[in-house]
């Protein structure tokens, strides 16, 4: 039996059931608010018992599982997940890697190839020590690799997290998230690193190509074979609620179901902006948003539930099996 690693441990992939592929618990700008306590409103002995009836009443609407992609550079931290997610019955899949859009932490700037100290990345080592002993020693183990290519595509800095994830993923045949600038088409880019690495792009997920309208971008993605994210739903400040489901929509039309998922890229409590400022302008941008307003608004529109349980159920299975 394939299993996938949770926070409760592994997971016959079998159970993964329906998936939200790309969503957040906390994002935390953890030095901010060991200098700034309650920086933007956060109050952990507030927002996480929020949170946990908040993730409750996404299991309550049929999710079973969602993978919370926040490596460093987003704040992960298992005092702050774990009681959040307990007892909510939802599995959570959690990433290991390194989110930046332009340049590295500090240290990174004296260590690793070319740079003062030389010697090897030393991210390879943080993502294996996850991997090898669980984040934070726990023995709880990532399930997923992250990195991001963003606006600014591959500084040197980015290169660097983009390659120490390919080595680990090849490693550890761990699967990759790579978050990219959908405007920008930084999934050409990815693509191009994960070929001159010589990585299978059915074992990455390039996400937040739904932030993009250009079906023959997409369609050249998809033909990869690398899962894409239509994963910001509810982010309407981004692009609108109906040009995000047209997207879809063609997509599923031109026989792609299989190569995309439906997230929202969502969060419990972002330290990011000032307090309510993303209800007020994204007020959508929640986790339920996809199975309340996204599904039936695809139905509606001709999209099969066949290609609904695809984008749902069968395609984080099948990414996650995928050895
Ligand atoms: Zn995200």
């Amino acid at each position: 039996m394939p299993t996938i690693a949770t926070l409760d441990g592994p997971l016959d992939t079998a159970d993964l059931g329906t998936v939200l592929m790309h969503e957040h618990v906390f994002n935390i700008t953890a030095e901010i608010q060991i200098a700034h306590p309650g920086f933007n409103g956060w109050d952990p002995e507030v927002e996480i018992p929020k949170a946990r009836e908040e993730l409750r009443g996404v299991k309550e609407a049929g999710i079973d599982t969602i993978v919370e992609l926040s490596p460093i550079g987003l704040g992960r931290s298992l005092d702050l997940i774990r009681p959040a997610c307990e007892g909510t019955g939802l599995n959570v899949v959690l990433a290991t890697g390194l989110y930046t859009y332009d340049v590295l932490p500090r240290p990174w700037h004296f260590s690793g190839p070319g740079t003062l100290l030389d010697g090897d990345e030393p991210l390879d080592e943080l993502m294996r020590a996850d991997l090898r002993d669980g984040i934070e020693g726990s023995g709880i183990v990532p399930g997923i690799l992250k990195c991001a290519i963003d606006a600014d595509g591959l500084t040197e800095h980015v290169e660097r997290v983009v390659r120490s994830v390919c080595r680990i993923h090849k490693e550890s045949g761990a699967p990759v998230c790579i978050h990219t600038a959908a405007q920008h088409e930084r999934g050409t880019d990815a693509l191009r690193v994960l070929e001159e690495e010589g990585i299978d792009p059915a074992r990455v997920m390039l996400a937040h190509c739904g932030d993009s309208t250009d079906i023959e971008y997409l369609e050249r993605l998809a033909a990869s074979g690398a899962l894409l994210g239509m994963d910001r739903f509810g982010l309407d400040v981004l692009l609108a609620f109906e040009e995000r489901v047209s997207t879809v929509v063609a997509m599923c039309e031109r026989g792609h179901a299989g190569r995309m998922i439906l997230s929202q890229d969502a969060n419990c409590f972002s330290d990011w902006f000032p307090p309510g400022l993303s209800e007020q302008v994204s007020p959508n941008w929640h986790f339920l948003h996809v199975v309340r307003d996204v599904i039936p608004a695809l139905l509606e529109r001709g999209v099969s539930q066949d290609d609904v349980d695809l984008m749902m159920r069968h395609n984080a299975r099948e990414f996650f099996e995928r050895a």
